[in-house]
């Protein structure tokens, strides 16, 4: 199983900010309020994630870094509980596999929580798996994730310099937090807060928090309802405009997502407002029922199918061109 899980581990765990995907999902979907991630050395030292979740009970532990092991349910409507197959339930296991793992948790219906270690080395009984021993800790979950890749060197040696590292890292965690507004979230690096943001209702709330308030005075309101299809966000003065596209933020039912098309229609909409080779700046949100789109495209490259792209494409045009026209850009 420790061969599996390396392997399984190469196609989805690559650098760092891919176990940071991870663990933030699983904290999302345990409910918690409050995330705390802290990293050293762009996350390649050690990667912990605490949360205020529903935790795991004491006898769930090892079944939860087992491979295929998944406590979450496989309907249909689940939109991304159903991933691809192949790495559903295997994120906790992959990870052990290649770092020195350490999992904590406690419910609420306990006293003490309880701890798990692994090394990844394969020793011990099992998968170099301990017994639980139990821990005080607080209810909700903590991960950690030290050495990546030790047991992986030449994986290890293709990691980057630190700062490209946090870089992926922190991409992950601005991914997260620009979709969840009201889940508090606190990152440091090495020891120092690089931030922490309070729980708000408010998405401008929190964009001011990540780009200021010269930036978030210039975003443009937007919105708009075809059929079951709502779109709503804010979308960048064009003089916000950046050499790349890395301002261009869209999510799909609360999980950020990457499509050509709309990023295609984005650049269309601002067709003559912005220069050749620069492109606006974009938060958007589209809401639609899950069997509208087929989410099992890749485990890692957030790359979605929907049912009727060409539509999407059309309402995302219209809805900035008449808020354009309407402001008389
Ligand atoms: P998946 O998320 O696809 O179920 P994972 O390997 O990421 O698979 O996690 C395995 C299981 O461990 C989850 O199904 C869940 O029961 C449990 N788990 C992982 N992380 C957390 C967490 N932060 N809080 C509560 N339970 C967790
Ligand atoms: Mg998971």
């Amino acid at each position: 199983a420790d061969v599996v899980n390396k392997i399984a581990a190469g196609e989805v765990i690559e650098r760092p900010a891919s176990v940071v995907k991870e663990l933030l999902e699983n904290s999302l979907d345990a409910l918690a309020t409050r995330v705390e991630l802290e990293v050293a050395r762009g996350g390649t030292d050690l990667i912990r994630v605490t949360d205020d979740g529903e935790g795991i009970e004491p006898d769930d532990l090892p079944l939860a870094i087992a491979s295929h092991a998944t406590s979450k349910l496989q309907e249909a409507d689940d939109l991304f509980r159903v991933r691809t197959m192949g790495f559903r339930g295997e994120a906790l296991a992959s990870i052990a596999s290649v770092s020195r793992f350490r999992l904590r948790s406690r419910t609420a219906d306990h006293e003490v929580g309880s701890e798990l270690k692994v090394d990844g080395h394969g020793h011990g009984h099992g998968d170099g798996l301990g017994d639980p021993q139990p821990v005080g800790c607080p209810v909700g979950t903590q991960v950690e994730v030290a050495n990546l890749f030790h047991n992986t060197p030449v994986r290890r040696k293709f990691l980057k310099t630190v700062s490209t590292e946090f870089g992926h890292v922190a991409e992950q965690f601005t991914r997260l937090a620009l979709a969840h507004p009201r889940l508090a979230a606190v990152l440091k690096h090495d020891g120092r807060t690089v931030f922490d943001l309070p729980a708000t209702d408010s998405l401008i709330d929190r964009l001011e928090l990540f780009y200021g308030s010269a930036t978030t005075e210039r975003l443009i309101p937007v919105e708009s309802e075809v059929g079951e299809v709502k779109l709503w966000g804010f979308v960048g003065h064009p003089e916000l405009s950046k050499g790349s596209r890395k301002g261009q933020y869209l999510f799909l039912n609360g999980r950020y997502i990457q499509d050509r098309s709309l990023q295609h229609a984005l650049g269309e909409a601002y067709r003559g407002l912005v220069m050749v080779g620069r492109h606006p700046i974009a938060y958007l949100f589209l809401e639609m029922p899950p069997e509208m789109v087929d989410v099992n495209v890749h485990p890692t490259k957030n790359e979605v199918r929907f049912e009727d792209s060409s539509s999407l494409y059309r309402q995302l045009l219209s809805t900035l061109r008449t808020r354009f026209l309407s402001l008389d850009l």
